[in-house]
């Protein structure tokens, strides 16, 4: 596990880019005596073990993609590419998932229904992620899947316990665009403009009120502008002032009324003002909904594989997302976090310097084979 995650850290690749990564897994899987199937202008990989068993099928997922940040690790093995880095241990959900179908592979006889494992491209685009084109090919059938199980690395969790949780565990995530469009000039003349920077200033604060007045505050939702963009000149008004942002959220009818209810203030607060504005509202991943009846079973396996005190409930949602949400919508099953702090040391995902503990690799590899082997118990 070890070689595979460094040789897969080391050649680090963004979403839909992941053709080298591909062709490790598929040597990997090869080199395991697995058969993998590989498609077409798709960089997922597939393979299944003990098609014969009548017992439910279990399938696995990994996820592929690197992010677009320089590694500053310093780690042996770090990332060859600037600007690209598994900074959200994807290389160690790969290298897991691998040690699993290793251990499951030597076991094949044992084993009382087929496993499926996925290993899915495209988990970071956040729009077109590879979950939905990977259930559109068949990811969830031949053989027909029943349950799905997936893991993430986590900060926040000490190294080694596992964190898990019951129905909502991660909250859905849409991306916004708003374009103001004002009429620009001397920013000394400000009365013969139409100044779009005050605009957004006020679409930005005034979005907040969709929060705090016009959502239950029982009900979580996150609107957060992530990016300003407008002017080239201190005393130059722009004609146009660009916002881009998400908006997280729980529940589905929230979700859609969130929607609605920020395209109807943006345009009112611009045309107070003598401005128009334009909005595109991005669907992202849907809520991940973890099954609570498979979550039980995997935890009773875990809490026998690992103890007690390895397993941990989560406060959950997080306003994190994924697109396992996807399969979860389609199949019952459940999605773990991993702990991989240190002692007195939170870990950042997403960072240049993440460097999860190797030790990492056996735990998440154990996991998946205590799951596979609770739920096929049943
Ligand atoms: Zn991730
Ligand atoms: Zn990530």
């Amino acid at each position: 596990m070890r070689a595979w995650r460094a040789a897969i850290h080391q050649e680090p690749e963004l979403s839909n880019e992941e053709v080298r990564t591909r062709a490790k897994i598929v040597d990997a899987l090869t080199g395991l005596g697995l058969r993998p199937t590989t498609y077409p202008g798709f960089n997922g990989v597939s393979a299944a073990l003990a098609l014969d068993r009548s017992g439910p099928t279990v399938a696995l997922r990994a996820d592929l993609d690197a992010l677009p940040v320089t590694e500053e690790t310093g780690l042996p093995f770090a990332s060859r590419f600037p600007g690209r880095m598994h900074a959200c241990g994807h290389d160690v959900h790969m290298a897991a998932l691998l040690g699993a179908a290793a251990v499951l592979k030597r076991n094949e006889s044992r084993l009382r229904g087929p496993v499926k494992l996925l290993f899915q491209p495209a988990e970071e685009d956040g729009i077109d992620g590879g979950a939905a084109p990977f259930i559109a090919r068949g990811a969830l059938e031949r053989p027909h899947v029943d349950f799905v199980v997936g893991q993430h690395l986590a900060g926040g969790i000490p190294l080694g316990v596992v964190g898990w949780a019951k129905g909502p565990m991660m909250g859905a995530a849409d991306h916004f665009i708003i374009r103001v469009r004002g009429r620009g000039g001397h920013a000394g003349y400000p009365h013969r403009t139409v100044d779009a920077v005050v605009v957004a200033a006020e679409v930005i604060t005034g979005l907040q009120a969709l929060v705090s007045r016009l959502t239950d505050p029982t009900d979580p939702v996150v609107i957060s502008v992530g990016m300003v963009h407008g002017g080239t000149r201190h005393n130059v008004l722009p004609d146009t002032v660009d916002l881009e942002g998400t908006v997280r959220t729980v529940r589905p009818a929230t979700r859609a009324t969130t929607e609605k209810a920020l395209r109807r203030r943006v345009r009112h607060i611009a045309a107070s003002l003598g401005a128009r504005a334009t909005v595109k509202f991005l669907r992202g991943y849907p809520v991940l909904v973890n099954d609570p009846t498979a979550t039980d079973i995997v935890v009773r396996a875990l809490t026998e594989e690992l103890g007690g005190d390895r397993m941990v409930e989560l406060e959950a949602p997080v306003m994190g997302a994924e697109d396992f949400s996807l399969y979860l919508e389609k199949r019952p099953g459940t999605f773990l976090f991993l702990g991989v702090d240190p002692p007195g040391h939170t870990s950042s995902l997403h960072s240049a310097r993440f460097a999860p503990d190797e030790s990492a690799l056996v735990h998440g590899a154990a996991v998946l084979c205590a799951a596979v082997e609770g739920l096929q118990r049943g």
